[in-house]
């Protein structure tokens, strides 16, 4: 098809077809980064009460800067990749230290804020003030892939290039936000992975994909590795009504949130392991298979791991051995009301939930 078609026909029919959201009927810079880094990881419906609640919270980028990390992870919670929140509150900070509360209105200088990418910047830069530049995301690989029958790997240097170029050929220089906007929602209504809606589409009679029916197979993406298995042993101690609480450091997963002390395995380790770490009372009261004072294994999936985790709970003062005194270190008791209100994995959360934390 030809590359100035293609505009006018994604906005036609967007303008007939598209979802009412908040963040769509804004130029607001705020809203807009906003609405992007929460959809970076969920979907639509599991994105909008996070974002009317942060921006209830915080209806600023000033009051955003100013909020504590801590209730900045508090509200992400349940959304993952916590190093994005981090970013979140970092270049909320920039903005209204640097640029005094106003983003910038450039593409360069916007990818240099803390978490913004291409794809960020982009979007921001088109929606919010009608730069000419293209936004990338999986449905617009998806559309483009099929309609103009592109088949490099999307992950590859190649490939990415190839797609970005073609984007930006097509973005027009008046309204380049509508356009970015309708070829997203045009990806994720209509042309969806697994049931285009091929019958019914604007594009069906120059679709190239269509055509030799190679919808299936667009776009090509190598594939990604097996993820790895985890194994945590959780000690969760408990005393005088408190749980002893740790925060995570350090360069892995879920750093900043809380979890309880924790012993990392290799390998899965058999009950009669975790046994040996109960005091002698609880494991005359411990059958297994129950899940007394050990509960069974919450396999819980991220993108490149699995954890299994078990937790073992232990009644205050039970550090006799050399391991536990090590995972105790640098953990803090919390009251029940604090650990509510603390930062945690969606794991620490559901087990909470089974142990009657509400
Ligand atoms: S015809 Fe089908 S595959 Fe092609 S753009 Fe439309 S929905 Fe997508």
């Amino acid at each position: 098809m030809k590359f100035r078609d293609f505009s006018p026909k994604v906005v036609e029919w967007y303008l007939e077809h598209h979802r009412n959201l908040p963040w769509r009927k804004t130029r607001d810079p705020y809203r807009i980064w906003l609405s992007e880094i929460i959809l970076q990881q969920t979907r639509v419906l599991q994105g909008l009460p996070y974002f009317e609640e942060f921006v209830r919270r915080y209806p600023s980028v000033q009051s955003l800067a100013a909020a504590k990390e801590r209730d900045v992870l508090r509200l992400w919670q349940g959304l993952g990749y916590y190093s994005r929140a981090r970013n979140l509150h970092k270049c909320a900070k920039v903005v209204t230290q640097v640029f005094q509360g106003r983003f910038p209105a450039d593409v360069d200088s916007l990818r240099e804020l803390p978490g913004i990418g291409d794809y960020t910047a982009a979007a921001i830069a088109s929606m919010a003030f009608d730069v000419p530049v293209a936004v990338v995301d999986g449905n617009v690989y998806r559309v483009l892939s099929r309609i103009f029958g592109i088949r490099n790997d999307i992950l590859s240097t190649r490939g990415k290039r190839t797609f970005a170029e073609l984007a930006n050929q097509l973005v027009p220089n008046v309204g380049p936000g509508l356009h970015n906007q309708a070829i997203m929602e045009f990806g994720a209504l209509f042309c969806t992975p697994r049931n285009p809606r091929c019958t019914e589409c604007p594009f069906q009679r120059t679709c190239i994909a269509l055509k030799d029916s190679s919808q299936h197979t667009l776009p090509v993406k190598r594939k990604k590795k097996k993820p790895s298995s985890r194994y945590f042993y959780y000690f969760v101690v408990e005393e005088a009504s408190k749980l002893r609480m740790k925060e995570r450091r350090g360069r892995d997963i879920w750093t900043g949130l809380f979890d309880f002390p924790l012993y990392e395995s290799s390998k899965p380790l058999k009950e009669k392991e975790l046994i040996k770490y109960l005091p002698a009372s609880r494991k005359r009261n411990t059958n297994p298979s129950e899940g007394h004072f050990i509960s069974s294994t919450y396999r819980h999936v991220l993108t490149h791991q699995i954890i299994h985790a078990r937790f073992i709970q232990l009644p205050g003062g039970s550090t006799k051995s050399v391991l536990l005194r090590s995972t105790l270190k640098d953990s803090s008791m919390f009251t029940k009301k604090e650990v509510m209100s603390l930062p945690k994995p969606v794991l620490i959360g559901k087990y909470l939930h089974d142990i009657g934390y509400q």
